[in-house]
């Protein structure tokens, strides 16, 4: 069933924070599951060496396997490396191998380095029988090339925030970035969405954050919190998503629910990026 307002154009997201650890490839797994449980065409890109999402999708990625890899090097259209998820039907992914690894020194000297996973994406997209509504890029955690070229490809960024102690820094130097990229590379790409992850309800620091968080992000920062669970860090040692993994639970819940916003807010219109934290 069709329940999602569905984008008129595809929503190109990169999920990007430079730190390790916070939930940047759960929430892409989880939220791109979730919209193509909604009726959402969706196609995860794997732009992190360690495959992350790959695993959780159960998309192989042994380094034999065509990769995201290929791709940026030229050498394999997106296409060729798109792969059926075990995850939905309406949930594809482009795995990435360990070979990605080495790409961040080997991208350096080819041609237009920054903009090779855009290229690659809009020459699929435009030749795709299907209507792909969100395009999900896991970035690593670093702020080098693989992200630089998910910022050249994408439109918005969502920025997954811990709330944990220092869970805003870092950010300010993650939205310097993302201006630079808006000021020399990609005018369109902006942040849409931040969300708070791994919330304890329990403890007065997950909610001081929250709170800080929310008063710096006003615009930004999307209602849904997604708890501290078990079953969501469960889920991906069986290859799964916490939607297949326990669907009944409260962290596929929360994942729904900020999907079904993510799907409401569309894409809004182009924001001042805010002055870091
Ligand atoms: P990143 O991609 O930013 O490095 P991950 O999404 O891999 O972060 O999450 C880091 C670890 O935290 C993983 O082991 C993951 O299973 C776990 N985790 C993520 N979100 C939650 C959550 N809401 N509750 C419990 N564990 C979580
Ligand atoms: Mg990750």
């Amino acid at each position: 069933e069709t329940v999602s307002p569905l984008p008129e154009h595809t929503r190109i997201i990169t999920v990007s924070n430079q730190k390790g650890g916070v939930g940047k490839t759960t929430t892409t797994v989880n939220l791109a599951s979730a919209l193509a449980r909604r009726g959402a065409n969706v196609l995860v890109i794997d732009l992190d060496p360690q495959g992350n999402s790959s695993t959780a999708l159960g998309v192989p990625h042994r380094p034999e396997v065509t990769s995201v890899y290929d791709v940026l090097l030229g050498d394999a259209e997106i296409a060729d490396a798109e792969a059926p998820t075990t995850d939905h039907e309406n949930l594809t992914c482009v795995p990435s191998t360990i070979h990605l690894a080495g790409a961040e020194i080997e991208l350096v000297s080819l041609v237009a380095r920054e903009q090779r996973l855009r290229t690659a994406l809009q020459t699929f997209l435009d030749a795709s029988e299907r209507t792909y509504h969100y395009v999900f890029i896991d970035c690593p955690p670093s702020l080098g090339l693989l992200t630089v070229n998910a910022f050249v490809a994408a439109d918005e960024v969502l920025i997954p925030i811990q709330c944990e102690y220092y869970a805003l820094e870092g950010l300010s130097q993650l939205l310097s970035n993302i201006k630079l990229i808006q000021k020399h590379l990609n005018p369109d790409l902006h942040v849409s969405t931040i969300m708070l992850t791994m919330y304890d309800a329990r403890t007065n620091l997950a909610h001081e954050v929250a709170s800080e968080v929310r008063a710096h992000f006003p615009a930004e920062v999307i209602g849904a919190v997604i708890p501290r669970s078990v079953r969501i860090s469960e889920a991906p040692s069986y290859g799964q998503t916490v939607h297949a993994y326990d669907p009944a639970s409260i962290g596929a819940l929360a994942y729904l629910e900020a999907a079904a916003e993510v799907a409401e807010r569309g894409a809004p219109a182009q924001t001042q990026v805010m002055e870091g934290a």
